[in-house]
């Protein structure tokens, strides 16, 4: 849970409870099920799981690699656990998901940078829960391009990856990763899976970029064929992490949706709240009706 830093009254959300948010709250409960919107205490619990959208954590919780905005423990992770994708695909099935979003930690110590992981959950959830839509948001797979294509040949819905934010800002918030890289990566997803998997990234402001960094990130994904892209604030999980240099306003997020849009993406969620899977089944709704 981010520490009380003080926030601008726009960070004020109602408490959840559609009914079948509370419904899904009460299943999760009684079967000690665990999802990362309840993990992180993400503010838009409430929409995602009255929409039936909820994301899910492959691959352990520890990474390796270290982002100065991440709250994720970092170190030389151990997790090996072949069911997991099993055990995912059935938390899909109990919770009766719509949209299951699955994301790792960077596992930079696997052969296959944990692309078999990706691959083997996104066919779970398919056998076990035939009318689900699957997102997946991954690591880079240090750019290359056998394990993308593992993940890939199993058409997910939706193959997200973020740049996070803008190159300037990569030495400091994003070590070990590459803003060219991630964007080869984005571009790859899409030249590998075609019209079937739509490709989405996503970037936080708050961290010192300038309006005309956000546009110009944003103009590089379009070259990258990027077709969904979110955009919300950052928030300091902690002392130790990065501060936050401003918050945005949300009229600026609405005129950076404004701006994304006419670029020619099909879908764009900018606010101070969006998270990468927020609102992730519009979206995907979106992309394919454009
Ligand atoms: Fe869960 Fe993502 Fe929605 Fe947050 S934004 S509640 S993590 S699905
Ligand atoms: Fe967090 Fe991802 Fe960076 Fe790992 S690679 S520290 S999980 S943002």
């Amino acid at each position: 849970r981010p520490f009380r830093d003080r926030k601008p009254r726009w960070f004020k959300r109602p408490r959840p409870g559609g009914a079948r948010y509370r419904a899904l709250h009460a299943r999760i409960e009684a079967e000690g099920l665990h999802t990362v919107c309840q993990e992180a205490a993400c503010p838009n619990i409430g929409e995602c799981w009255e929409h039936g959208t909820a994301t899910f954590m492959i691959l352990g919780d520890v990474c390796t690699r270290r982002c100065g905005f991440c709250n994720v423990k970092s170190g030389k992770p151990t997790h090996n656990d072949p069911l997991e994708p099993l055990k995912v695909a059935r938390q899909v099935q109990r919770m009766g998901l719509r949209h299951a979003v699955v994301t790792s930690v960077d596992r930079d110590d696997l052969p296959d940078y944990g692309a078999g992981a990706f691959a083997a959950v996104i066919r779970a959830i398919r056998t076990l829960n035939p009318g689900c839509t699957v997102e997946v948001l991954t690591p880079d797979f240090r750019g290359q391009e056998m394990p993308l294509a593992r993940v890939i040949a199993e058409r997910p819905d939706v193959f997200n990856h973020n740049v996070e934010t803008v190159p300037r800002l990569y030495p400091l918030a994003r070590r070990g990763s590459d803003f060219a890289r991630s964007c080869r990566v984005l571009l790859n997803a899409k030249l590998m899976g075609g019209e079937r998997v739509k490709t989405k990234s996503g970037l936080m402001v708050g961290l010192g970029e300038t309006r005309e960094e956000v546009l110009e990130v944003l103009w590089l994904l379009r070259e990258h064929a990027v077709e969904i892209v979110t955009i919300g604030q950052y928030l300091r999980p902690s002392r130790d992490h990065l501060p936050v240099v401003r918050y945005w306003h949300p009229e600026e997020f609405r005129e950076l949706e404004r701006e994304a849009l006419a670029m020619g993406f099909s879908s764009v969620a900018a606010g101070p709240l969006v998270r990468s899977s927020y609102h992730a089944e519009q979206t995907l709704l979106a992309a394919r009706a454009a």
